[in-house]
């Protein structure tokens, strides 16, 4: 039935005009909704029933969306056009409570990059700098910072207030660090939990749907719709292991219940590791040191006792998911050849009629940074050195799971208990900076790196800004990024810091709790 279009509710429209203003300086949005798409989408919403009602959402081109005209670019020229006949599980669920597209957001091509800044679309500027939002984007080019990647665009949006919240990826980090980067929640849920059907595939083993918002409760809520066992994923989590998640967990449920009701010190009784190997003194930039040493002590404020604990598999974490994701990655973008969707390269009959049409498609579809990572998997994965690079990578990742199995109290709820031997000393959570430095300037990506720089273990290399992401996502644990204050001190002056909160698998409804605890004491300070 044809929706009739209905007046839009101001919030929206308003929300829709500051985009309008915002967004060609900005761009977060590679495609804005219209006004009249917004009424459309309204008149749809069976009003005063959804949990989401009329609350907007900026989706990351990443994820397909159909039936408006919108596109799915995934920012590259490869998909530049493409049309999806069908829409991602997340965005049926979020469009059933109501909620409205707001529009498409910007990301690195494929989702590879940290910075948005590998985006066929151009970069999306980071709009949290010191000064109020017009006078950070009218800074020069010189003092243009970003916005963090790969889901850049959804966290710019959801700072610059041009939707409530948004969806992003992480595959290495992609919502945590934007996230931190622009001062908003950026949460990566457990590996399987919410629906992937639909998000176009970076690295299989390792893509996560991400939520962002500078309001916890709005992510708590959207988990919930979210957490839902999706046949058509076949990477979803079944009914029966979410069922045993929540019962491994309820014991430090009730703990954390029972402390919010009853005392002035929420956190009392819950442990929380600091793991020295997540706070590399060698390569944290010492502005983010006061804020990140601000929370901690608010942390034991509201009752928490800190451990010092170590994870020394982390520092080995780099390597390895550069060589996993990447050898992923060729396998899954080999579909775009130029024969069944997306850009297909000219025909041009004075060229060398030996090179194939797919070879002439892809190096035209791609961008640089996606052809390296797609050269160096293919390469992986190659007779010669599957032994030494794709297994080795594998074992590391085993290793990390391993140990961070260990220093979490409760068991793995995915893994057989008994294999894991725990460490002396428990913790329910882990804190550690989400990045090594505040959001990078824009032109330090403009210039051409050094071959040394452009290697993905360099440690001079941008690639590095995810090394203390890797580890969760490798594991596939839940961990969420709360911004904790603003940079003193260095070049990055009163740039947004954001402290990462993780623990063990599918204990998504504490970290999330435990977070909104936190963000709360710390917007009070
Ligand atoms: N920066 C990492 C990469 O380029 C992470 C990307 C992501 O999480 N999508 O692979």
């Amino acid at each position: 039935m044809a929706a009739t279009s209905t007046s839009l509710p101001a919030r929206l429209g308003t929300t829709l005009q500051r985009a309008q203003r915002i967004n060609p300086r900005l761009n977060a949005f590679t495609q804005l909704s219209s006004q009249s798409d917004l009424e459309t989408q309204y008149a749809r919403v069976d009003k005063g029933k959804g949990r989401l009602d009329g609350k907007s959402v900026g989706v990351k081109d990443m994820f397909a969306t159909s039936g408006d005209g919108s596109r799915t670019t995934c920012s590259s020229r490869m998909l530049q056009d493409y049309k999806s006949p069908f829409e991602a599980t997340v965005v049926r669920q979020l469009r059933q409570e109501g909620a409205i597209v707001m529009g498409k957001t910007n990301m690195d091509e494929f989702g590879m990059g940290s910075a948005n800044f590998h985006s066929h679309f151009g970069p999306t500027l980071n709009p949290s700098g010191p000064q109020d939002i017009d006078g950070t984007l009218g800074m020069g080019e010189s003092e243009q910072r970003v916005a963090g990647g790969s889901s850049g665009g959804s966290a710019a949006a959801v700072a610059a207030d041009l939707c409530d919240f948004a969806l992003a990826t992480d595959t290495g980090g992609s919502t945590r660090l934007p996230a931190s980067y622009c001062g908003v929640l950026g949460f990566k849920p457990s590996y399987g939990l919410l629906s992937r059907f639909g998000v176009v595939a970076y690295a299989s083993s390792l893509d996560t749907v991400g939520l962002m918002s500078k309001d916890v409760t709005i992510l708590r809520d959207i988990f919930d719709i979210l957490d839902q066992h999706d046949p058509r994923d076949p990477t979803s989590i079944p009914t029966f292991a979410r069922e045993r998640a929540s019962t491994v967990h309820s014991d430090l449920e009730k703990r954390i219940g029972e402390a919010l009701n009853s005392s002035e010190k929420p956190l009392s009784g819950i442990r929380i590791g600091v793991p020295a190997d997540l706070f590399p003194t060698s390569l944290l930039d010492p502005s983010l040191l006061p804020s990140i040493r601000s929370a901690l002590s608010r942390l034991k404020d509201l009752g928490a006792t800190l451990h010092s604990v170590r994870l020394k598999t982390a520092p080995l974490g780099l390597s390895a998911y550069y060589v996993l994701a990447s050898a992923e990655a060729s396998s899954n973008l080999a579909r775009y050849d130029g024969t069944e969707y997306g850009f297909r390269a000219p025909e041009d009959s004075s060229e060398d009629v030996r090179t194939p049409l797919y070879a002439k498609t892809r190096t035209l579809g791609f961008g640089d940074e996606v052809k390296k990572r797609l050269l160096l998997g293919t390469f992986a994965l190659s007779a010669e050195a599957f032994d030494n690079y794709y297994l080795q990578a594998q074992r590391v990742r085993k290793m990390i799971q391993n140990e961070l199995d260990s220093l979490f109290t409760s068991s793995n709820p995915l893994r057989q208990s008994s294999s894991i031997s725990k460490g002396a000393e428990t913790v329910d959570f882990i804190v550690h900076p989400t990045t090594i430095s505040p959001a990078p300037l824009l032109s330090s990506f403009t210039s051409p790196p050094s071959p040394r720089d452009s290697s993905p273990t360099s440690t001079s290399s941008s690639y590095v800004q995810d090394l203390l992401s890797l580890p969760a996502s490798l594991a596939g644990l839940p961990a969420i990024s709360i911004p904790v204050g603003r940079t003193q001190g260095g070049d990055a002056e009163g740039w947004p810091v954001g402290m990462t909160l993780m623990s063990q698998w599918g204990n998504d409804r504490n970290v999330l709790d435990v977070a909104k605890i936190v963000d709360h004491a710390l917007r009070k300070c």
